[in-house]
Formats: structure tokens, C-alpha cells, sequence
């Protein structure tokens, strides 16, 4: 090494009383490129920060030229400084005026200093600015050196996410602290306006100088041999549960956690100086810097297991919680996760939640059904969304359109308070339409019913005024359950549900599960295209004693009321009938052991599989009523996964061969006296409900949100003029791919709000 002053850690130290004096921003700064450059032999050294237009600004040196400070600037990418920043990457350049990226800035004087060294500010991955030394001589940096100064650039990191730099750059500028809009998917609809809560708190390194390196090693080994010993136990535990993708991300996490250069890295980090905890954090944070700028989906695959596994080890070295407790939360919580369950969202007190953000995630996953039931606002498919915040972050999630405003500034602010008070007269109105019937002008009754699946939901029925709830999914209950409900936890959820909603009818959907519904508990199959294996009615008629069991369970909690039960993804008719028998053998079964069993079982086919589009009248004789699964109807008619974003959003529902398809079952219904309701999401849409009721449909079942805005569409339309216009236009269709824009304007045309 050419020379130290006082070693690495002496800097540190020096470096801690700085950060700790009671003095500005920029004297703090100014006194840190002093003491580096002193301490490293280096005749200047400088900060740069990132700001928001991808500019980096000089904001403190020793040795350049004063002047310079907050005047010079570079493009991300432009010159050495620029390249490193874009690069995430440290560079050590013996000559850096040969360096291809060598860009020259007169106002600095920096023409006298051959070599060069770089590192990157680096935040959970983030770039916040480069730290630099140069030296007048042509040396060759140390292993050590560029070491110790991606360690100074974690005391710097740690300013400026503190938000201390702020006073220094023009409003709003500085990178972590700007202001961000990022776009995400859909997931629950609902505006809300809070504060960031990590769901899984970043731990804070309060301890980064080490005060004795041997001791911070046994402490860092000491921790990974418990790390392994638990990410063992897990591996052996899963081996139990049997094969799928979670075993698979255990052993991923059990070969990094045995992984010989993620030690010596960390191992490293040590000997320069930190505890064991900050070399965690240094180490993973460079990891993540050079992970992201991957495009490889393998490749930043790993880069959750390594966050993942890092974590692990940030909670075993500081003895901080892993997931954010409740008396943790303000009373406008927004959470920020990577990904969350059904189960851990929850945990958290539902008086402070407001909005929920995930990284993974989309309209389909189970937390996403949860968060509905909740009524808070999320959004899902946000990128990176973890690593941009911090906690106590002012945050806003529009669940309605997929936006997330991280850190607003006060215009945007305005605007979205603005809309919540809009959304929540516009609430307010369709309460009061709570008891009015769901009639056309023309006096045509509407059923209007609502879909549910968590006993969360049911408090709705009452508040939308729904005439019953048109689709229980109860899957639901058991994809939030630890393991597999017995008989008797069936049968008492299902009687808390009939209790509930005391004399409203409810539709019980027995178990849908297969396809994107994984039951944590049960063996995940590796089917090429599960959207059309192994799923719904079909493992109930493989496994009777699977749907025997939940049918006995249903039809002892109905016991003394009318049930309705009805069955998903019949494909034949002849798959109904075996349903329809194992339902009699059940009734059969309680009535040899004198149980009550209901006074009236009616039982219902789903369609939702094109074949019995040309069934129809073979399974409206045979059912006592239809429901039309439109997401599923959708996705088999046009052959397009539903949660695919490349194909799902490609076709309309509003289109004329789906809307012809739906006629056929609407008219099938009718011609056989059977009630048809419609219980996908389509009917929750005004636009889309104001087109099913033109083509017959007079049942619609739907999430408990869109009953308002369904029912002032119902009140102000007439439904045999719709079914005229819709008639014709259907009859003259000229092969446009949606009929959205006709009917908005009929809709407009007659002052029908959609
Ligand atoms: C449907 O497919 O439209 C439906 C209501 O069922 P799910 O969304 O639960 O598949
Ligand atoms: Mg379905």
C-alpha cells in the first residue's frame, strides 16, 4: 500500500464525529473530502450527487478548485465520473486522461492529477453519487483502498437518504428524496393518501465502525452458522411438503448461504473496518447494484434470494423484527412489500391500513383478493418499489388507475386529496340508492348480487344493499388457511357465512382451486398449462371424497334454509350430472343419520368452458340455474391467459363474438325458465352491465364497490331500447374489434352514467 495516514479505520472514526457534529450540510461535506483525502494520501477528493434529471453535481471537494462546487455537473454516463455512476462499478485508473470517458471540465482544474479513483454512492442498489480521489502522480490504487472508499461511500449514502443534502439542491432534486410517479397494475381499486411502512423493515445499521475486527468476524460466522442451520431446517421441512417452487427457492437460498465468495466478500468488508452488520449491508448493496442493471429474469431472480437471504442475516446480526408489528404503524399506513400472502396481510390492524404496494403481484394473487375484501387501495407490478422508499415516506396508491406517488409534491397532493373527496360524495350518493330497486326506467327489475369469498366481505351485503351474494369463492377461505379445513372448521365457516348475511340467499361455489389457485398446503402440480389442467370440478370428481366432504359440509350448515351450490368449470353436461349425484349420496348420507339437511338444495352449472356453449340446452334442463364465469369464458374463447399483461388486455369482453356468446346463454336460460346470473368481472363494469342487460341478462353478481355505479346506471337506462340499439348493432357489426365506442355514445346520448 503507498500510505496510509492513520489506517482505514482511524478514517471511519474521524468520519463518525464528523457525521456527528451539530453543524451544516455542506461544512459536514466539506470536512469529509478533507479528512478522506488526508487519510488516503490523495491530493483531492470530491462528492458528487445524483439528481433527479440524471445530473451529477459537484457538491464538495478538496483540492479541485471551489469554485466548481455545485457549478459542475455531468450526465449520467458522461466522462469517468458519469461511466461509474451508470456502471454502478468502482474504477481505478492509473491514467485516467487516456481513459476513452475522460471529459474535460476547465472550471475545475483537474487537468493536473493523472490517477484516479471512483466508487459509487450506492443505496439499496439505488445510485445516489460517485465519490472520487485523484492524485497528482500516475499510482495504482489498492485493493484495499477502493475497499475502504466504497466504505466511506456508505457514511455518505447514509446523508443523503437521511435527506440532510436536501438544503443544498434546488427544490425536489436530490435522488432519493425526489419526487416519484410510478406506474403499476391494478390490484384494488380505492385512492389513499399515507405514509411508507416496510413490511419488511430494512434494518438500520447503527454500528458500522467496528470497534475489534476478530470480534466482528466471530460474530459474522456466528451468524451464518445459524443462518444455514435454519435454511436446513426449511429445506427439510419443505422436502416433507413435497416438490414445487418453494423448495426450489430454499435450495437456491441454501447454496448462496454455503457460498464461499459471498463469505470472503463479507469477510472482506470486516477487515476494512466495519461490524459485521454494516459489511452486510455494503456487500449486498453492491450485489444489488450490479443484479439490476441485469436484464436476465434469472439473474435478478436471484437477486431476491439474495436479498431475501441477506435480510436474514441483517435480522440475526442486530436481533431487529423481521415483518413490521402493528404498534409500528401510523394511523394512514401504506404498506410496501416485495411480495406478501394472504395471511400477513391480514396480521395488520385494519383500522390503520389505507393502501398496500407490491414489487410481485397482480389483480389475481391472492393478497390482491384480500386487500379487496379490506377496501384498502393496492397496486401491483411495481418495480423495485421497496428499494425507492423509505420508511415514514409520504406515499399516495390510486387503486383505480395503477399510479403511485412516492414523496408528492403539494400540487399532486392537492389534486388527489381532491379526488377523495370526490370519490367519497360519489360513495355518499350511491348509499343513498342503498334501498332503492335496481329498475330501469321501462320497469325492468335487475338482481343485483355480489361476489365474496373471505368472511371480511360479508359486512358488505348489507352496506351495497345486494339482493344476495351471487358467487362465493371458497377457495378463498382455504387459501388463507395454515392447512387443509376439516370437516367440522368447513362446516362452521359456512354456517358463519349463512349467519352472517341472515335471510339474504347465498351462492356457494365449491373449491376452484388449480390453475393460478395454489393451496399453500397441497402438492403443487407441474402442469405445461395449468389454466387448462388439472382444476376446479375436475379434481372434485377425481377425488370425491375431496367435494363429498365439502358438500356434506355445506349442506349441514344450510340445514333448515334453501342452499344453493353450484359447481366451476363444468366442460360436459355429463360432468354436471356426476356433481349433481354426489350431492344427492350426501343427502342421502345426512338423512340416514337423521341430520337436518336444507329444506330446498338448488345446484347450479358454471360456464365458463366454451364446449357447453354448445350445450346449452342440455344443461339448462338440467340445472336448476346458470352462472356465467365471463374471466375464465373470456380467457378459453379468445385464448388468452387472463393474468398474461402481453395478451390479456388484447381482446374486449365488449366485443361481438363474446357478447354474441353471451346471448346464446342469456336466450338458453330464458327458452328453459332458468335464472342466469353473470358473475365475472364484466358485470361489475356500468359500461359492459348496461350491454348485458341489452342482451337479456337480468342477474348480476359483483365485487362490492361496483354495486353503487352499477345501480345509477340501472335507474337511468331503459332496457328494451338498449336491447334494440345493441340488436342492431350486433346485427350490423363490421368486424371492429370493440363495441365500446357505439354504446359510450348511446350511453352519453341518453344520459346514462357509465
Ligand atoms: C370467472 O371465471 O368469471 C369467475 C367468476 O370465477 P373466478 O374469477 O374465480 O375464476
Ligand atoms: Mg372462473
Amino acid at each position: 500500500m503507498r500510505g496510509w495516514n492513520g489506517g482505514p479505520r482511524l478514517l471511519l472514526r474521524r468520519l463518525r464525529e464528523v457525521m456527528a457534529e451539530p453543524i451544516g450540510a455542506q461544512a459536514r461535506l466539506d470536512k469529509i473530502v478533507v479528512q478522506i483525502a488526508f487519510n488516503m494520501v490523495a491530493e483531492v477528493c470530491s462528492v458528487y450527487v445524483l439528481h433527479a434529471d440524471r445530473r451529477l453535481e459537484l457538491y464538495a471537494t478538496e483540492g479541485l478548485k471551489r469554485e466548481a462546487v455545485h457549478l459542475t455537473t455531468m450526465r449520467v454516463g458522461e466522462g469517468i465520473v458519469g461511466t461509474i455512476a451508470a456502471r454502478a462499478e468502482a474504477l481505478a485508473l492509473p491514467d485516467a486522461q487516456s481513459h476513452p470517458a475522460y471529459s474535460y471540465k476547465p472550471e475545475t482544474g483537474e487537468e493536473i492529477y493523472q490517477s484516479f479513483l471512483g466508487v459509487p454512492i450506492l443505496r439499496g442498489g439505488n445510485i445516489l453519487g460517485v465519490l472520487a480521489v485523484q492524485n497528482r502522480a500516475s499510482r495504482i490504487y489498492t485493493e484495499e483502498e477502493i475497499e475502504v472508499l466504497q466504505t466511506t461511500a456508505m457514511l455518505l449514502a447514509e446523508m443523503i437518504a437521511g435527506g440532510e443534502l436536501q438544503s443544498l439542491a434546488p427544490a425536489g432534486s436530490a435522488v432519493l428524496r425526489q419526487s416519484l410517479s410510478l406506474k403499476g397494475g391494478v390490484v384494488a381499486d380505492g385512492v389513499a393518501l399515507g405514509h411508507v411502512v416496510l413490511h419488511e423493515p430494512r434494518v438500520v445499521v447503527e454500528r458500522l465502525v467496528a470497534e475489534n475486527i476478530d470480534g466482528e468476524v466471530v460474530r459474522l460466522d456466528e451468524a451464518i452458522g445459524a443462518l444455514r442451520e435454519s435454511v436446513d431446517r426449511l429445506v427439510d421441512r419443505g422436502e416433507e411438503a413435497g416438490p414445487g417452487e418453494h423448495r426450489e427457492i430454499l435450495q437456491t437460498f441454501r447454496m448462496i448461504a454455503h457460498d464461499r465468495g459471498w463469505l470472503r466478500r463479507l469477510r472482506e468488508a470486516i477487515a476494512t473496518g466495519l461490524t459485521a452488520e454494516a459489511a452486510v449491508d455494503r456487500v449486498q448493496s453492491d450485489t444489488r447494484a450490479k443484479l439490476m442493471r441485469q436484464t436476465d429474469p434469472y439473474v435478478r431472480g436471484r437477486l431476491h434470494d439474495l436479498d431475501e437471504l441477506a435480510n436474514r442475516l441483517l435480522h440475526q446480526l442486530t436481533g431487529q423484527a423481521l415483518v413490521a408489528s402493528n404498534d409500528q404503524l401510523p394511523d394512514n399506513a401504506v404498506l410496501v412489500a416485495r411480495s406478501m400472502g394472504a395471511a400477513a396481510l391480514l396480521d395488520y390492524d385494519r383500522g390503520k391500513l389505507r393502501g398496500l404496494v407490491l414489487e410481485d403481484g397482480g389483480t389475481t394473487s391472492h393478497v390482491a383478493v384480500v386487500a379487496r375484501a379490506l377496501g384498502i387501495a393496492a397496486v401491483g407490478s411495481v418495480a423495485n418499489i421497496t428499494s425507492l422508499v423509505e420508511p415514514g415516506d409520504a406515499i399516495i396508491v390510486d387503486g383505480a388507475t395503477g399510479c403511485v406517488e412516492v414523496r408528492p409534491g403539494p400540487d399532486v397532493e392537492a389534486a388527489y386529496a381532491e379526488r377523495v373527496r370526490l370519490r367519497a360524495r360519489r360513495q355518499e350518493q350511491y348509499k343513498a340508492l342503498r334501498d332503492v330497486p335496481a329498475r330501469t326506467l321501462d320497469g325492468v327489475d335487475i338482481g343485483l348480487h355480489m361476489n365474496a369469498g373471505l368472511l371480511l366481505d360479508l359486512p358488505h351485503v348489507m352496506e351495497t344493499g345486494a339482493d344476495s351474494i351471487g358467487l362465493f369463492r371458497t377457495e378463498l377461505l382455504f387459501m388463507v388457511a395454515d392447512r387443509f379445513p376439516r370437516p367440522a372448521q368447513q362446516h362452521a365457516l359456512y354456517k358463519s357465512v349463512l349467519d352472517m348475511v341472515r335471510d339474504r340467499p347465498v351462492t356457494f361455489r365449491t373449491l376452484d382451486i388449480g390453475g393460478d389457485k395454489v393451496l399453500p398446503y397441497m402438492l403443487r402440480l407441474d402442469e405445461q398449462n395449468p389454466a387448462l389442467g388439472w382444476r376446479a370440478l375436475r379434481i372434485g370428481l377425481d377425488r370425491p371424497a375431496l367435494l363429498r366432504s365439502q358438500l356434506r359440509a355445506m349442506l349441514r350448515a344450510g340445514a333448515g334454509r334453501e342452499m344453493r351450490i353450484m359447481f366451476p368449470m363444468v366442460a360436459l353436461t355429463a360432468e354436471f350430472d356426476r356433481a349433481k349425484a354426489l350431492v344427492a349420496q350426501e343427502v342421502a348420507y345426512l338423512t340416514r343419520h337423521d341430520h337436518p339437511v336444507p329444506t330446498e338444495i338448488k345446484l347450479g352449472a358454471m360456464i365458463e368452458v366454451p364446449a357447453l356453449l354448445w350445450q346449452l340446452d342440455e344443461i339448462a334442463e338440467r340445472a336448476d340455474f346458470l352462472s356465467v364465469g365471463s374471466n375464465d369464458l373470456m380467457q378459453y374463447l379468445f385464448a388468452a391467459d387472463r393474468d398474461n399483461k402481453r395478451v390479456s388486455g388484447r381482446f374486449d369482453p365488449l366485443s361481438a363474438p363474446m357478447l354474441r356468446a353471451l346471448r346464446s346463454i342469456a336466450d338458453a336460460g330464458r327458452a328453459h325458465g332458468k335464472p342466469v346470473t353473470l358473475c365475472g368481472e364484466l358485470g361489475g363494469e356500468p359500461l359492459a352491465a348496461l350491454a348485458l342487460i341489452a342482451i337479456g341478462y337480468r342477474g348480476l353478481s359483483m365485487a362490492p364497490s361496483a354495486i353503487g355505479p352499477v345501480k345509477a346506471m340501472i335507474l337511468a337506462a331503459d332496457a328494451n331500447e338498449a336491447a334494440a340499439f345493441v340488436t342492431t348493432l350486433l346485427g350490423e357489426w363490421n368486424g371492429e374489434p370493440n363495441l365500446r365506442e357505439p354504446l359510450a355514445s348511446f350511453a352519453a346520448s341518453r344520459g346514462i352514467p357509465v
